[in-house]
């Protein structure tokens, strides 16, 4: 037995199945694995599995998204060799660009909404804001500006607002030559990024056992339009297609109201997803849906503790929220259900966050963990 083990390592059985180098970062992304998550799957009796998106070269499910955007303005000619990518985005997309734009040579410049600014010029310009708009995580921050991208914190306004980041992003782009703003809000190459691989690889990856489901919240909508899209069609409208959302945003009850749009109000402290609006991205995928609900805060970061406990994952809160939700939405379908789910990023860029106690106080997020987990609360 053990001298078996030992030609199969030797032959290479144990080690990758990926024929050879891509040909730079731009084709590493993409072709992640389909975690099935055991530990829950047998406490919900269904198969409940994950997308590891965080294994994409730039770290997040955004890394396909950016190349998508960046390949698109590529063959419009709308981009070319020396140019420069301009968005507006709370982190991961800026970090899947900024690799991008190392790796493809161009230059890099993003417009972050940022809360801390927000507050301090409210005071002194009597700015609008909002109430949801999140504080963007240092980790996040930092690491765009170590990729070499230009970073500007700006106020966290309304969309509504000249002054908001995406506004600011699009007025920059319009002033310089050979620029573009990528737009991932409404530029659709966002979703096509998913509808021509994320989805094409969770249909293949799951294929011999089939899915009843396919669940997950939304930035931009691109994951959710583009992998819905693809799996309602090649399932023959068999796959269910459902949108979770943390609290703060207005789509769960959007949906669930027939199409009323609601004000935003409330918070979550999930990073990167959440919506006041219908993006381009969303609306092609939104009278497809076949339902949405909303995740507490306290049931995603139970998970966020519960996947590193039980699964060995070391995942962020949006993350987490997906595969509460997929909990919950196999639960509803009954014993025996399949149901996946993206896992959209590592919990190293909130660790500082997440793994506190003094932040878990804070937010009033103590008791959310369980006794047996909170010795993973070392910070
Ligand atoms: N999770 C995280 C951590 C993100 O950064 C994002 C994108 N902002 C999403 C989920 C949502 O992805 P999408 O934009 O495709 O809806």
């Amino acid at each position: 037995m053990l001298s078996a083990v030992r030609t199969a390592f030797r032959r290479g059985r144990f080690y990758s199945t990926v024929p050879g180098p891509t040909a730079g970062f731009t084709e590493a992304v993409g072709n992640t694995p389909l975690i099935y998550l055991k530990h829950l799957s047998e406490k919900t009796g269904s198969s409940i599995y994950g997308k590891a998106e965080f294994q994409n070269p730039g770290g997040s499910v955004k890394d396909r998204a950016a190349v998508g955007v960046v390949r698109d303005a590529e063959d419009r000619g709308q981009l070319r060799p020396g140019g420069t990518v301009v968005e507006g985005t709370a982190g991961n997309t800026g970090i899947g660009l900024a690799h991008v734009c190392r790796a493809r040579g161009y230059k890099c410049v993003i417009f972050m909404p940022n809360t801390q600014v927000r507050a301090l010029l409210f005071l002194l310009v009597h700015l609008r804001p909002t109430h949801h708009a999140p504080v963007q995580s240092q980790e996040k921050i930092d690491l765009l500006r170590m990729l070499g991208a230009e970073v500007h914190a700006v106020p966290a306004v309304a969309y509504e607002n000249p002054a908001n980041y995406n506004h600011l992003a699009r007025d920059h782009a319009k002033g310089l030559s050979n620029a573009i703003w990528t737009n991932q809000f409404d530029n659709t190459a966002n979703a096509q990024a998913h509808y021509i691989s994320t989805g094409p690889e969770i249909w293949e990856q799951t294929a011999s056992s089939g899915l009843d489901a396919f669940i997950c919240s939304t930035g931009t909508g691109g994951t959710l339009a583009g992998v819905g899209k693809y799996l309602k069609e090649k399932s023959g409208g068999k796959t269910q297609i459902w949108l979770a959302d943390p609290p703060g945003s207005v789509l769960a009850s959007y949906i669930n109201s027939g199409g009323k749009l609601a004000e935003r109000s409330g918070s979550s402290i999930t990073e990167g997803i959440g919506q006041g609006r219908i993006t381009d991205n969303l609306a092609t995928i939104v009278k497809d849906l076949d339902g949405a609900f909303t995740v507490p805060d306290e049931k995603s970061i139970e998970m966020v503790y519960e996947l590193l406990d039980t699964e060995g994952l070391y995942l962020g809160a949006s993350s987490a929220l997906n595969v509460a939700a997929a909990v919950e939405l196999a639960t509803r379908l009954g014993k025996g259900s399949k149901v996946a789910t993206v896992l959209c990023d590592g919990a190293y860029r909130y660790q500082s966050r997440l793994f506190s106690k003094k932040w878990l106080e804070t937010k009033g997020l103590q008791s959310a963990i369980p006794q047996h987990l909170k010795k993973y609360a070392v910070l």
